[in-house]
């Protein structure tokens, strides 16, 4: 996922509102307002795997998991995984980028065909989140576990603590103290793996995983461990997932407004682009400067898919068929 944060970079970050400060373009100029209704890449077919940002090797992983007889939950988990590992991706798991205290917080949820739901929030010292997710999802009676209990009970399942600092999120992070000791500036970067996936007895699931906004405030929670809001499943229907600023993804519960979206008969692309709307509407309905990203997306029972986003360079990975590429998704700002 290197190279896709560019334009989440720059963001003024104060003490007091780090959690709102993330991405942010410095002009945005209106684009043609009509719903597309169209996504170009999009077609009917399954199975598939599809993934926020460049992110070719979580699809292909996750493909391979349905191809060798897993289940779309499989696949998810096993796509989410590699960015989790991937000590190159600063802001997920290994290498994810710290909060404001120097600690390193990690958020995930996962779905399956049934609506059962797990998730972990604020989790510590753990390489995967997103499959502590699942054991929490199969495991125990509950949908969330949060911090130290989460911790322990990754313990329990026999999961071992790892120091998730690289070396390059060390030096980014005495950067960070050093600018923040001056002048109270800073760099926002934050993305998310969202996976969904469809499997050959059609079955949908979806994974959600993130270290979440660098800089973060201690204790912060974003949106991708909170169903409905970074992620949501409805087999009769489909699926979506988010990333982006959680802060406005939590406050429209933007996946689960997609998946009611496309059950009253939108395409993945309509209800894509109605949920970033409705966050331009509420938030930044003035235009206005330092809108921040969010994006989706979403698949329907079909195959079909849709992709959007607040701000433009947003990108999505598609295994369909025989490719496995990546594709820029439409936006409604265009920051430049
Ligand atoms: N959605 C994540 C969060 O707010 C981060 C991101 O995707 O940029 O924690």
């Amino acid at each position: 996922m290197n190279g896709r944060r560019t334009f989440l970079k720059n963001a003024l970050i104060t003490t007091a509102a780090v959690s709102v400060a993330g991405c942010t373009a410095s002009a945005v100029e209106p684009k043609d307002e009509k719903t597309s209704k169209k996504n170009p890449n999009s077609h009917p077919g399954i199975p598939l795997a599809i993934a926020t940002w460049p992110n070719l090797r979580a699809t292909d992983l996750a493909m391979q998991a349905i191809v060798f007889g897993g289940s779309a939950l499989d696949a998810v988990e096993a796509g989410a995984k590699v960015p989790e590992a991937d000590a190159g991706d600063s802001s997920v798991g290994y290498g994810g980028l710290p909060d404001k205290t120097g600690v390193v917080t990690l958020d995930a949820c996962i779905m399956d065909d049934k609506g059962n739901a797990g998730s972990v929030t604020f989790l510590q010292h753990i390489l995967h989140p997103i499959s502590v997710a699942r054991r929490v999802m199969e495991k125990t009676p509950h949908v969330m576990l949060s911090g130290e209990g989460a911790l322990q009970f990754a313990l329990e399942e026999g999961f071992k603590t790892q120091d998730l600092m690289t070396d390059s999120s060390r030096v980014a992070w005495n950067k960070y103290r050093e600018e923040m000791q001056g002048k109270a500036i800073g760099e926002a970067n934050h993305d998310t793996i969202g996976i969904l996936a469809i499997d050959r007895q059609n079955r949908i699931s979806g994974a959600c995983s993130t270290s979440g906004a660098a800089w973060k405030m201690h204790g912060r929670v974003g949106d991708s461990p909170i169903i409905g809001a970074g992620l949501y499943v409805d087999n009769e229907v489909g699926a979506a997932t988010s990333t982006g600023l959680g802060e406005l993804v939590m406050k429209t519960v933007g996946s689960f407004l997609i998946v009611e979206l496309m059950r009253n008969g939108a395409t993945p692309q309509e209800a894509c682009e109605t949920a970033v709307r409705r966050i331009r509407d509420k938030y930044f309905a003035d235009g206005g400067k330092d809108v921040p990203q969010v994006g989706f997306i979403a698949v329907n029972k079909a195959g079909e898919h849709g992709a959007y986003s607040l701000v433009n360079g947003f990108s999505y990975s598609l295994y369909q068929g025989e490719t496995n590429e990546v594709y820029e998704a439409e936006s409604l700002i265009n920051a430049g």
